[in-house]
């Protein structure tokens, strides 16, 4: 169980906390608004009334301990850098912040922060790319323009083997996985023979992994 705090319970920061208490974490959650505190605080393993540019504050909530901080303040571009740098001061390493504009990002990036969140982006994104790969259900990247992305396969690739879904792209895609109701067969070979219903996991750059798109539907 990790110990995680959550500062800024706007909609981004309470879906995020409530998320990790159901995945079985400690949370702190932290606003300036009284009102939202009470909302929350019967959700969260501790809810407290703070001002999280207040370095006092920020001390007696014990967030030294935490695991990793998030910073969810959105609007007040103020407010969020005073509270980054505040917990840098307290040595804290893990900082995830929510970013609401360019120069908000160039400010944290500055700065040096863990993470930099984009939620609207980043959902616009992944909700584009569903739309235009309804069958790739999950992608992550991973650096160097490579992603891993999960695909169910359709009757239309009933029966086939891997080798030729990846044919002529086998140098470039590396199949990981594929799993078939309880089963995960990894490490998975080329000739494996794929059933509708399976997941297969790809890993591979972007470009070449859209090029087998037109074959899984
Ligand atoms: P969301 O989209 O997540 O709803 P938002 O981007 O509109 O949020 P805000 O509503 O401005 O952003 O901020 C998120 C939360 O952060 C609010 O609940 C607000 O009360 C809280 N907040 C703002 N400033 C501070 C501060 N100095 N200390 C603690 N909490 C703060």
């Amino acid at each position: 169980m990790g110990q995680f705090a959550v500062i800024g319970l706007g909609r981004f920061g309470s879906a995020a906390s409530l998320e990790l208490m159901r995945l079985g974490h400690s949370v702190i959650g932290v606003d300036i608004n009284p009102k939202i505190i009470n909302q929350m605080a019967d959700q969260l393993t501790l809810a407290a009334i703070a001002d999280a540019t207040d370095e006092h504050a920020l001390k007696d909530l014990n967030i030294t301990a935490c695991d990793a901080v998030l910073v969810a303040i959105g609007e007040s571009l103020e407010a969020s850098i005073l509270c980054v740098l505040q917990l840098k001061s307290m040595n804290i390493k893990e900082i995830w912040v929510k970013a609401t504009s360019r120069p908000h990002h160039t400010i944290l990036s500055r700065i040096g922060v863990s993470r930099i969140i984009h939620p609207e982006e980043e959902m616009g994104m992944k909700v584009a790319q569903s739309l235009n790969y309804p069958m790739v259900n999950q992608y992550m990247a991973i650096g160097y323009n490579l992603y891993v992305v999960e695909i169910t396969i359709t009757d239309k690739c009933q029966g086939i083997a891997i080798e030729e879904l990846l044919k002529e792209t086998e140098h470039s895609i590396k199949p990981l996985l594929v799993q078939r109701n309880k089963d995960i067969f990894t490490p998975v070979k080329l000739d494996f023979v794929l059933e509708s219903g399976d997941s297969l996991v790809l890993a591979g750059t972007l470009n070449i992994l859209k090029t087998i798109a037109p074959r899984l539907a």
